[in-house]
């Protein structure tokens, strides 16, 4: 008997892929984790139903949600990540020499010993001196603390359950402050596609205006999250990730990308016209 694991990506589309075998499931104080083993995508952790991770497609999405900000600011040291409790944001950051500190703040300890167990593509570099992880609301971690950080990286869920404080005006605030006076925000910004994805992205985005000066998104092609077509956001108090960009500086570094190169970072902003009608 075949087995599929099956994600509603609306109400009338579902997306499948064929289980080889069924790894890991619990229940944690915050959410349902499992882990399966795919024929198409390999390894693949599922929270509350929703795909986060495959091991196929994840680096699209963690090149991405690092290296456009380390192309943009070479001089990024400290590094806040919240959420990515699979660890690949982590993973991509500490390939870079020049950073000295990355905190992770990620809600739930079981995403992590199931990231740590499973998932190695992506968690094999959470033990690197310069991580440390806080097992904590990330909500709460930013509140009252000021010009700590030169990158937050919000690596979350959807706007449900835990995840749904990290796309608040407060909380853009509480990022706001914490950051350095050149601090540069990324964040998981939904999908202009489907109808509940995109009005969370210009939800999200229309707040982020709010509190930061510079605000663009710019997006990447991932084929197993809901259309395939997924945004990130990109706050600045200082920078533009495009205007004036020097693609060299970053390339001289010489980091072996499958995805991002300083074409894609530059293409990724150029937005189809519906999108940027939905963001204006
Ligand atoms: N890249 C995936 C995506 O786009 O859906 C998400 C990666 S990661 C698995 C998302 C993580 O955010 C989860 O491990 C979840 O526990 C964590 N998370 C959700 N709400 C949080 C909060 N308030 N503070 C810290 N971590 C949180």
């Amino acid at each position: 008997m075949d087995l599929w694991f099956t994600e509603n990506h609306t109400e009338h589309v579902k997306f499948s892929m064929k289980v080889k075998s069924h790894l890991f499931s619990a229940e944690s104080e915050y959410q349902k984790i499992d882990v399966i083993d795919t024929y198409e995508f390999g390894k693949v952790l599922v929270i509350d139903g929703y795909l986060m991770v495959t091991e196929k497609d994840e680096f699209i999405y963690h090149e991405m949600i690092t290296h456009v900000a380390m192309a943009v600011n070479p001089n990024i040291k400290n590094v806040l990540v919240i959420g990515g409790g699979d660890g690949g944001a982590v993973r991509e950051l500490t390939r870079y020499s020049s950073i000295e500190k990355i905190d992770m703040v990620e809600i739930d300890d079981v995403v992590v010993k199931a990231a740590k167990k499973y998932l190695d593509f992506t968690a094999n570099r959470l033990d690197d001196e310069r991580v440390t992880l806080h097992i904590e609301d990330g909500i709460k971690f930013v509140k009252g603390k000021k010009g700590l950080y030169d990158l937050i990286i919000v690596d979350s869920t959807d706007p449900i359950g835990p995840g749904e404080g990290l796309f608040t005006t407060k909380f853009y605030r509480d990022c706001y402050k914490i950051l350095t006076e050149k601090g540069i925000l990324i964040n998981q910004n939904e999908s202009p596609y489907y109808a509940d994805t995109a009005e969370q992205m210009i939800k999200a985005t229309k707040k982020l205006k709010n509190v930061f000066p510079i605000v663009e998104v710019f997006q990447c092609h991932l084929p197993t999250y809901a259309s395939g077509h997924w945004i990130l956001g990109f706050s600045s108090k200082a920078f533009h990730p495009t205007h004036g960009f020097d693609g060299e500086r970053w390339e001289q570094i010489g980091l072996e990308t499958k995805y991002y190169n300083t074409n894609v970072h530059l293409g990724s902003f150029a937005l189809p016209t519906y999108v940027n009608k939905m963001l204006e």
